[in-house]
């Protein structure tokens, strides 16, 4: 596969590193560095950032909280993950655009699907804040709906393990690693690629993910180079 566009989609856990909440600084440099050794061949870059090491909307019910109150919370926090992507890209002289499901005058764009294409047409790597903006959806639903709405090649989501395997990898010994699979395989094998929402809008449009991961440094480059890293799931 070769790419034009692409749509990286990285949890908020993961920028933790070994802490236990927020942001881990040397997590952060890596992915923005990772970004920018691709975004500098002139791959057209999305990046949507989930937000676990802040706030879940299910946290709130945990909470006697409202769900609806966490889901904003959660989209929140995905802002502030984002705008930490953004600062790091940028100190890398790396131009960068924060477009946000929720508006948020001062801080970054709103979302609008013609200039988010203009500026990753500029060679702006471009950041989709605040998830769909709408409650109980999750950022994976967001990087499906963004990436077909932008026509991107493909989703990649960077996650701490290689790839889907046949049963949990950290738990199971015997778990063997796909190469690649179909979206159908997926469905009948009831493999955990994405929540349903997300993965459906895939399948539904044609759209590819490789899920892969993303704290091996320089992982995200081999990967656009043709490495067959992690598993791509297809038609
Ligand atoms: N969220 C939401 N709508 C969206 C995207 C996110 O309500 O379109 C909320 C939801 O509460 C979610 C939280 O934001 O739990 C953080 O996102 P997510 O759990 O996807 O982050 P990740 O697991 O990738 O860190």
């Amino acid at each position: 596969m070769t790419y034009h566009r692409i749509l990286l989609k990285l949890s908020g856990e993961a920028l933790m590193g070994q802490q236990q909440y927020g942001i881990d600084a040397d997590r952060l440099m890596q992915y923005a560095s990772e970004i920018k050794a691709v975004a500098t061949q002139g791959i057209q870059v999305a990046v949507v950032i989930g937000g676990g090491n802040i706030f879940r909307g299910v946290q709130a019910e945990h909470f006697g909280l409202d769900r609806v109150q966490g889901d904003y919370m959660g989209m929140l926090a995905t802002v502030i993950n984002s705008m930490a992507l953004q600062s790091a890209l940028e100190k890398m002289d790396v131009p960068t655009r924060l477009l946000s499901g929720l508006t948020i005058q001062r801080v970054c764009e709103p979302y609008i699907r013609r200039r988010a294409m203009r500026h990753l047409e500029k060679g702006r790597v471009v950041i989709f804040g605040a998830g769909i903006g709408s409650p109980y959806f999750t950022t994976d639903s967001a990087a499906s709906l963004r990436a077909i709405e932008i026509e991107a090649d493909v989703v990649l989501k960077g996650t701490r393990v290689d790839g889907i395997y046949s049963a949990d990898p950290e738990k199971d010994p015997t778990a063997v690693r796909y190469p690649r699979i179909s979206f159908d395989e997926v469905m009948e094998k009831n493999l955990n690629v994405m929540d349903m929402t997300a993965f459906t809008l895939c399948k539904e449009n044609n759209l590819p993910i490789i899920v892969f991961d993303m704290n091996t440094p320089g992982n995200l480059e081999r990967l656009i180079a043709g490495e067959n890293l992690g598993t791509l799931v297809t038609m």
